[in-house]
């Protein structure tokens, strides 16, 4: 049987409650449980004038970003549209039925301003954090770190080689105050390695193949993650490349220590996070246990022995070879006395000409040179602390 519209066109008043309309599975109910922004007021006080027009309200403005952020609007535009028509997302908001949604155009003059000034959204992020420590949901015992690219919004037509760019005495004022921002170590400052292509819109962003794909300009947000609920803890932007990320890690791990007083005992990351410089940083400054591989250059492919076949002996500082014969960083008395660490960090552990030339095991080992040389970096002692935890964890695994 065809239905007829049964709706009563001729109330007067209505009673509605946006309250009711909102279901109780709703994203938004499960995210408003956690949001507490009492305390932005105070914090963005000294950055409003006492005298002139009310402003829009800030709470209402991170209200709205948080919906944004949570359901993949990226718009802002689109963002104050939603808003506007969407019953949960007024209710999240605190705007009721009829309150009036911002300009779009808002959002771009806070950011800049007043938002960049007294690091508001980091201070909204750190009192969710506090929120999830005072709920015990924090152990801050483990700690992994992780990067995600970001693809910036950059076109490789409006980009130059890299060796062409503009340098600072050419810069406008604008793109000089930009550059300023590149000396960031995570940042242009990370690496002395020119890119390839540079953007001149978002000279920030990296020209990046990392991702195995076609290469293009990207940022990565970096996360500091506890391992106990899988609770962020900390995020940093950088650009796109390596070493700006291990520098990332370095800030998040001393700030969530300044600031929550969480240290932890130990860290999992990739091997991307295994360079000896990086695992002597969190094993000899920060006292923290590298659950890293190790990211490690030294394996060979061409039938000879890798370094893995000589076993280091700490007590007399010698390697010991697959003969029994042992690797000293001196085998010769110079005249003029030369540094035992070279300019890398690396020390040379050399074995006896005389022992190698009777080896019956030098084509195996060394069969182009006189003798064998095995590279040890000053950080090799943290690297082999992450190599024995690796080596534990394979072993329970297996005794399990
Ligand atoms: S060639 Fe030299 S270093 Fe290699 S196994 Fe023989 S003695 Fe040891």
């Amino acid at each position: 049987m065809m239905g007829e519209r049964r709706v009563a066109q001729d109330a007067l008043f209505y009673e509605f409650s946006l309250e009711r309309h909102v279901p109780v599975d709703h994203l938004v109910r499960s995210v408003d449980r956690f949001v507490d922004l009492s305390g932005i007021r105070d914090h963005l006080r000294p950055f409003y004038s006492e005298t002139g027009r009310p402003s829009i309200d800030p709470e209402l403005m991170i209200r709205m970003l948080i919906v944004g952020y949570c359901l993949g609007i990226r718009s802002e535009r689109r963002l104050c549209e939603e808003v506007h028509l969407n019953l949960a997302y007024r209710w999240f908001c605190r705007l009721g039925l009829d309150g009036a949604v911002p300009d779009h155009s808002t959002f771009s003059k806070n950011r800049h301003g007043r938002f960049r000034d007294s690091d508001l959204l980091r201070k909204v992020f750190e009192m969710t954090v506090r929120r999830c420590l005072a709920e015990g949901l924090v152990g801050g015992e483990g700690f992994a770190v992780d990067a995600s690219m970001i693809k910036a919004d950059a076109n490789r037509q409006r980009s130059v080689p890299g060796s062409e760019w503009l340098t600072p005495e050419t810069a406008s004022h604008a793109v000089r105050e930009y550059l300023a921002v590149l000396d960031d170590a995570a940042f242009g400052a990370a690496t002395p390695v020119v890119p390839k292509f540079i953007s001149d819109a978002d000279p920030a962003s990296r020209w990046t193949g990392a991702n195995g794909g076609l290469a293009f300009f990207a940022y990565c947000t970096n996360y500091l993650i506890d391992l106990k609920c899988a609770v962020i803890i900390d995020v940093e932007a950088t650009t796109a490349v390596r070493q700006a990320e291990v520098t990332a890690q370095r800030r998040m791990i001393d700030r969530t220590q300044e600031r929550f007083g969480l240290w932890p005992g130990r860290r999992a990351a990739d091997a991307g996070y295994g360079s000896a410089e990086n695992l002597a940083w969190l094993v000899h400054e920060r006292g923290i246990e590298p659950h890293i591989p190790v990211f490690d250059k030294s394996q060979r492919t061409d039938g000879t022995f890798s370094r893995d076949d000589f076993v280091y002996d700490r007590e007399r500082d010698c390697y010991i070879c697959p003969a029994g014969k042992k690797l000293r960083q001196r085998q010769k008395i110079y005249r003029m006395p030369r540094p035992l660490v070279d300019e890398n960090g690396m020390m040379r552990y050399r074995a006896s000409k005389r022992d190698c030339e009777c080896c019956s095991l030098k084509p195996q080992c060394c069969p182009n040179a006189p003798a064998r040389k095995i590279p040890r970096s000053i950080h090799e002692g943290a690297r082999d602390m992450a190599r024995d935890i690796a080596a534990t964890r394979r072993l329970c695994h297996l005794q399990a």
